[in-house]
């Protein structure tokens, strides 16, 4: 079989980690694979080297930051691949632009457009383990791209799937997928299995233990993913199609996501094209704008509420702040002390009930919901950010996930 195993920030966190890493590949090759490893920075890597280029400026140039972020990969894929080496498997570390990856140009999230594998197969027909750092590729023009953070999961479903591999296992500081943040909630309980469409919304919602794009990518490539531990041998959790798993809970898991702040702007011009033209210009700002709540217009007046990812609040508020100086908004404010909780399920399609059951418990426990939105397979609620853990930890236990 050809398996590509990706390990993450604290399973490569200091050299000690990485020879066991190599250990864990070694079984794999010795089990008579071909393995394809794909590597993070160390952890706090990825983060520090940020602080560096924020020590210059606040807006470091993207292409300069990608330059800076795609070392941190490099540094344990090479280290890696000596440790393999080490320990009498040879292996040759490559970098994304020698991995084939092609992505677009927008430094700092770039998407993947294209993968010529061939180089790694070469390597792998040699008889060598590929070391591949993740979270990069190179761009038509050459440049550096990286792929936003947590991307090597990415990098790793992405060559998977153009290895046509037969498995994608993704090693990190957990066992699996539990039913919420096990560091939020103990109780909390692993899954043997989840479906793509539910774990794709928990990563999207904030569960950062897979990457939201890796997990669509993984959904429409088919690729077989494992989510498991590098620090036991504990069985993982699978990532499959929904038709796979038999037993289908109502409420399969809680996501939190802390990332997030709200925009309200009142006084805002009650014209055909306004929404357009303000939600336009965060899009052209790049701001990704998840709920939206527009209240009733009154004297020509009405008011919009919005959320956005923290990082990307000064973005909005230049935005905000031209539209109050051409005269169609009144006046902004703006909270960063919010959090979105979610709660995620297939079972929600065909049963009713599921999001007053979220609500109550949250009249319960006294917690004010400022914004709510849905889907056919989840309910989101913005809360006071100093509710966050309360407000997971109530959900959890109010549809019985601790049981
Ligand atoms: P890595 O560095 O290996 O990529 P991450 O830190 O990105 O690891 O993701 C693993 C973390 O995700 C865990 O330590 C855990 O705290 C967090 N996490 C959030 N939600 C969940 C969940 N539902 N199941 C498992 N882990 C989760
Ligand atoms: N090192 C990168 C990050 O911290 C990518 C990753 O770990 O997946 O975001
Ligand atoms: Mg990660």
């Amino acid at each position: 079989m050809v398996i590509v195993q990706k390990f993450g920030g604290t399973s490569v966190g200091d050299l000690e980690r990485i020879q066991n890493v190599a250990n864990r590949v070694s079984k794999t090759l010795k089990e008579g694979h071909k393995v394809v490893v794909v590597v993070s920075a160390m952890s706090g890597e990825t983060n520090k080297l940020i602080a560096y280029a924020e020590h210059y400026t606040s807006t470091p140039q993207r292409s300069e930051v990608d330059m800076l972020l795609s070392s941190g990969e490099r540094v344990t894929a090479a280290l890696l691949s000596i440790a393999l080496n080490a320990i009498g498997h040879p292996a040759v570390s490559m970098s994304g632009r020698k991995a084939g990856i092609v992505t677009d140009n927008v430094h700092t999230k770039a998407r993947i457009e294209s993968i010529d594998p061939s180089a790694m197969r070469a390597q792998l027909d040699a008889g060598n383990v590929v070391v591949v750092a993740g979270f990069q590729g190179v761009s038509e023009e050459g440049n550096v791209t990286t792929l936003g953070r947590g991307g090597s999961d990415l990098s790793a479903v992405a060559l998977a799937g153009a290895l046509e591999a037969d498995l994608c296992e993704i090693y990190t500081d957990v066992d699996g997928i539990y039913t919420t943040d096990p560091r939020i909630e103990p109780k909390a309980k692993k899954m043997d299995k989840i479906s793509y469409d539910e774990m794709l919304e928990l990563a999207s919602l904030g569960a950062k233990v897979l990457q939201n794009r890796s997990v669509e990518l993984a959904k429409k490539l088919n690729v077989n993913l494992v989510t498991r531990s590098s620090f036991s041998e504990a069985e993982g959790t699978l990532i499959t199609k929904e038709e796979n798993i038999m037993e289908k809970p109502l409420v399969s898991g809680i996501a939190l996501d802390k990332n997030q702040a709200r925009v309200s702007l009142s006084g805002v011009v009650d014209r055909p094209g306004i929404a357009s033209d303000i939600f336009t210009s965060l899009a052209d700002a790049s701001v990704n704008i998840d709920m939206i709540i527009q209240t009733l217009g009154h004297d020509g007046k009405t008011n919009l509420d919005f959320t956005v990812p923290k990082t990307e609040l000064l973005d909005a508020q230049n935005v905000v702040e031209q539209f109050i100086g051409k005269g169609e908004i009144s006046e902004a404010s703006y909270d960063e002390n919010i959090c979105k909780v979610s709660i995620v399920g297939v079972g929600m399609k065909s049963h009713t009930g599921v999001a007053a059951k979220a609500f109550q418990t949250m009249a319960r426990e006294n917690i004010n919901i400022m914004m709510i939105s849905t889907s056919e397979i989840k309910v989101s609620m913005v809360v006071a950010e100093k509710y966050s853990e309360l407000s997971v930890r109530s959900l959890h236990s109010a549809y019985s996930l601790d049981q």
